[in-house]
């Protein structure tokens, strides 16, 4: 025992002769406490987020990222926001009212993300748990500009880009928690249930209003509406979505799916298209 004592004790010396050079993690912690304070004047580093040039961690974790097309660049994903029910037909479809409701978002967890390269077929793996695996083809926009409250008439300057993604969900599990007054978590926010297109700038596309947004599963139309349909905009959204949470640079936005949404197996290819933006295909395995 004393010799266990005496190699902690060792151990704990040499750790404490180590920390001048290296940040203990209170110091850390420290550090984006005063990081915080800065946000409130501007900066757009939350409380917790770390300054990766100087923070120590005992391990690495993956950062979600979107390549911009056209650049070398990366767009790093913070949060990622799904409207829900915002076209009038899916919204009967799933047994509302599209008339009375106001909007509402719910979240997927940034590395629920999937890239899905243009030109190619990625595979997409059938989740567990789940025996009826829906499709939603969506129009997603990325922010670069956060904040609170922001008015529909200034929203779309906080847009950086736009790509096409699916808001992959189980169905089945969606609709037991929603009908036991449960999280939907598991029917939308698991692994890889976002898959998407590599991101396309504001500079490059301009802003998406109208065009026409279809899903094919192994040719044949599924679904098909225009993005005029939306019954809230992505304005719209972002100056609700605003209310609700501080938005921060590296937000995604799902701007909702139109109606006749589906079920997929395995071996089914997916392909998606938006107006302006390339197709996304993906096959299911
Ligand atoms: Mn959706």
């Amino acid at each position: 025992m004393k010799k266990a004592a005496d190699a902690l004790a060792q151990s704990a010396t040499e750790a404490a002769a180590a920390a001048p050079s290296r940040p203990s993690r209170r110091s850390a912690l420290q550090g984006a406490g005063l990081l915080a304070l800065g946000a409130v004047g501007g900066c757009a580093l939350p409380v917790g987020a770390d300054s990766r040039a100087t923070v120590q961690t005992p391990f690495d974790v993956a950062r979600p990222l979107l390549p911009i097309v056209g650049t070398s660049e990366q767009f790093p994903v913070r949060r990622i926001y799904c409207i829900g029910r915002n076209y009038a037909a899916h919204a009967r479809e799933m047994g509302s009212d599209p008339t009375r409701e106001l909007p509402f978002f719910f979240q997927k967890p940034s590395d629920a993300l999937q890239l899905v390269a243009p030109g190619a077929t990625t595979d997409h793996p059938y989740p567990p748990l789940t025996k009826n695996y829906h499709y939603e083809i969506e129009l997603v926009a990325a922010l670069s500009k956060g904040g609170r409250n922001i008015a529909a008439g200034d929203a779309l300057q906080h847009v950086y880009g736009y790509t096409i993604g699916l808001d992959m969900t189980r169905r089945d599990l969606q609709r037991a928690m929603g009908d036991e007054k449960k999280p939907w978590e598991i029917g939308k926010s698991f692994d890889r249930s976002a898959p998407m297109g590599p991101l396309h700038r504001v500079a490059d596309v301009g802003h998406f209003t109208r065009g026409a947004i279809w899903l094919k599963v192994n040719g044949q139309v599924k679904q098909s509406a225009d993005l005029k349909q939306m019954i809230w905009s992505v304005a719209e959204q972002i100056s609700k979505l605003s209310e609700a949470f501080e938005l921060m640079p590296g937000d995604l936005i799902y701007s909702g799916t139109p109606e006749n949404v589906g079920p997929v197996v395995r071996g089914d290819v997916m392909e998606g298209h938006i107006d302006g933006l390339p197709n996304l295909s993906v096959r299911v395995v």
